[in-house]
């Protein structure tokens, strides 16, 4: 039962509580009006059972009335008395044609009534008009036995309606009885139906509400859950109502609902991993990994693009590229690839049927491939090429590898940015070369690993002779120029391993890891040598006068222990130089010190 009203349209289960009470109205209304009809009907029965009970007692007064005026002649002789008995008992006559009337439904009181007119028929007959002749004609001697022979006769038209009266009376008391009955039945039947519809009704209204409120209650209860990010589900059972039609849709939007917060909890946890990488092999393996457990694609391929060479480079792929490719895989002109070219994603939904990508790199032969931007703060930096089965790149999946490539993209853009900033800051803006902060990191960094190792360091301290007044002679800019010229003049001179930077103004600093005095001493002589060779354009016809450097060196450990010992050693070595006449590199000697 309750599964069938399960089953029922919300409609339906409405109107089956309604129609409920609507039928009972109906079948009270209904057993009203047979009671109603009932009462009618045996009031009518009643009444006509009266009527015919009063008839046959007035019958009876008739029949002695008609007897007692021909006995009266009988004894009186007045025929004046006989005026009844000459219209041949009219009243009599009457009083059995009503009766007969009355009694028409039933055929028994019917042949009553006929026996009773027969009898008086027969008492007329046999009797009464006999006898009345003889009296005329004077026969009659014993008037009293005459009478008495007339009231037998009398006696057995009496005892007929009597009989009448008496089988009136009864049925007049069988009716009461039977619409005694009847009302009573009806009163049982009433109150027996009314309680069985209404326990009926309770129950069947019970069972709907149930069945009404509960899904809903369960569906609140579970949306409740899911706005709480509770995602196990109860809902209600099954149903093929609206209720069944609502739980299925909010089990499928709640399926969704997970499913896209599993997908962007995933996309969040990428973005957030790639964030935090420090090289950009680190992120192109989160992308490849991430790509790959996302959408299982057969092949990914990332390429990068390097503006300043003017191509794409493949810089890193899910499954190996090709032998042939792996030595020079780059897309020589970027604007070769569609992605890149317009700046969002190109997509090939059956390669067999579509026309590819113009980069025709390592084209798939089956299926399709999705190819998008890596776009950071608007610029274009590479792109990033999926394949997968044939029409596998659905809106959805579309939006969520957007989602991927713009994290990709932002983190790698962010590591370029890092990466030219500590640049920024390590270098010095004039002349490319290292400036003083880096310079003193490094050193110390060098100077630990001397003392761990027991090598030796030199630091050779430089600064141009007579800057000020060149400065002052050809202006601001050509200075700048020549500390240009002089910074690269003097990386060129020296070993990789060592690191040349700006210490201030037109002052520099070198460092030779693993050097001795000696050796630093070629070092310092090379580098004055060259710059006493150097040529520095004017810009007009007048050359500009030949430039020098003085030098001084300290050597890690001999000269000093700690960076600030070896800048003060090499810094008094190279006054040391000043002083003999510049242009000249001088070893930091106690000796050298000033007196006093
Ligand atoms: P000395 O041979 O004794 O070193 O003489 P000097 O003229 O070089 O004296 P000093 O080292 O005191 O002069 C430094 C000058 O270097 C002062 C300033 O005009 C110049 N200078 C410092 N920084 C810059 C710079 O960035 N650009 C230019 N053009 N000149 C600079
Ligand atoms: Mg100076
Ligand atoms: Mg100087």
């Amino acid at each position: 039962m309750a599964v069938w009203v399960r089953d029922l349209k919300i409609r339906q289960q409405v109107q089956l509580v309604t129609l409920g009470p609507l039928f009972a109205l109906l079948c009270a209304i209904a057993v009203l009006f047979y009671a109603y009809w009932m009462a009618h009907l045996s009031d009518r029965a009643v009444r006509r059972s009266e009527q015919s009970l009063a008839g046959s007692e007035q019958l009876l007064r008739e029949i002695t009335d008609m007897y007692s005026s021909v006995r009266a002649y009988l004894l009186l002789r007045d025929p004046a008395l006989l005026s009844p008995y000459d219209q041949e008992s009219p009243a009599v006559q009457e009083q059995l044609a009503l009766l007969r009337d009355l009694e028409s439904d039933s055929p028994s009181q019917v042949a009553d009534i006929d026996a009773v007119r027969e009898e008086v028929r027969k008492w007329q007959i046999e009797w009464a008009r006999p006898t009345i002749n003889r009296v005329r004609r004077g026969d009659v001697t014993d008037a009293a036995a005459v009478v008495a022979d007339g009231e037998k006769r009398m006696a057995a038209l009496r005892g007929r309606v009597q009989d009448l009266l008496q089988s009136d009376k009864l049925e007049n008391d069988a009716i009461t009885i039977r619409t005694q009955q009847a009302m009573r039945h009806m009163l049982e039947l009433g109150v027996g139906l009314s309680l069985l519809v209404g326990a009926a009704l309770l129950f069947l209204t019970g069972v709907v509400t149930r069945m009404i409120t509960q899904p809903v209650e369960q569906l609140i209860e579970a949306s409740e859950r899911v706005s709480r990010g509770d995602f196990q589900l109860s809902l209600p059972p099954p149903a093929s109502n609206e209720f069944g039609v609502l739980s299925q849709s909010f089990a499928h939007m709640t399926t969704a609902l997970r499913n896209e917060r599993e997908e962007l909890a995933a996309l969040n946890k990428f973005s957030e991993a790639v964030t935090q990488c420090t090289s950009e092999v680190e992120v192109y393996d989160h992308i490849l990994h991430s790509l790959k457990e996302r959408f299982q694609p057969q092949q990914v391929i990332i390429f990068i693009l390097k503006s300043s060479e003017n191509f794409l480079e493949a810089a890193a792929s899910l499954v190996p590229l090709a032998e042939n490719v792996r030595a020079w895989p780059v897309i020589e002109e970027p604007h070769n690839c569609k992605a890149v070219r317009m700046g969002r994603p190109f997509r090939v939904n059956d390669v067999s049927i579509e026309p590819l990508c113009p980069a025709n790199f390592l084209p798939p032969s089956l299926g399709s491939y999705f190819c998008g931007p890596l776009i950071a703060g608007g610029i274009i930096i590479g792109a990033v090429r999926l394949e997968g089965l044939k029409d596998y790149w659905t809106p959805e999946r579309v939006s969520l590898l957007e989602g991927y490539l713009s994290g990709a993209a932002t983190a790698l853009s962010n590591l370029r940015l890092l990466q030219t900033m500590k640049q920024q800051a390590n270098v010095d803006e004039l002349t490319g070369i290292y400036n003083r902060r880096f310079l003193e990191d490094y050193a110390r960094k060098l100077l630990a690993m001397a003392s761990r190792k027991n090598t030796s360091v030199s630091l050779i301290m430089m600064d141009l002779d007579h800057f000020k007044s060149f400065n002052d002679l050809h202006g601001h800019e050509i200075g700048d120029r020549i500390l240009r010229h002089f910074a690269k003049t003097m990386s060129l001179t020296m070993r990789e391993t060592n690191l040349a930077a700006r210490f201030g103004g037109e002052e520099f600093v070198v460092l030779l890891p693993d050097t001795n005095a000696k050796a630093c001493m070629l070092v310092a002589e090379r580098i004055r040598r060259a710059v006493e060779r150097m040529i520095v354009p004017s810009g007009t016809d007048k050359p500009l006068p030949k430039i020098t450097v003085s030098l001084g060196i300290a050597v890690y450990p001999e000269h000093g222990r700690s960076l600030e010992e070896l800048l003060s050693a090499s810094d008094k070595a190279l006054y040391e130089s000043k002083r003999l006449g510049r242009n000249r590199a001088t070893l930091y000697a106690e000796q050298a010190e000033p007196a006093g």
